[in-house]
């Protein structure tokens, strides 16, 4: 038996897309947040088993980014 269908499929287990950039990553087995590589925004995971779901935005992160982003307008 050959791995590489099954590697095909695996793939994607565990993997989410950020809902800001819509890059994909990995976030930590288990973890209930994660924060983007791209773009650091943080979200709430979800597991069903191995399986990652973005479940809602981490507000105090979201809250922070948006208060940095006022202040340079501000200025
Ligand atoms: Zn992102």
């Amino acid at each position: 038996m050959t791995t590489g269908t099954r590697d095909k499929k695996s793939k994607r287990i565990g993997e989410v897309r950020c809902q800001n950039c819509f890059v994909r990553f990995y976030p930590p087995q288990g973890a209930e947040q994660a924060s983007c590589p791209e773009c650091g925004w943080e979200w709430y995971i979800s597991w069903s088993g191995k399986l990652a779901k973005i479940r809602k935005p981490v507000w105090e992160s979201w809250e922070r980014h948006l208060a940095e982003d006022k202040k340079e307008t501000e200025e």
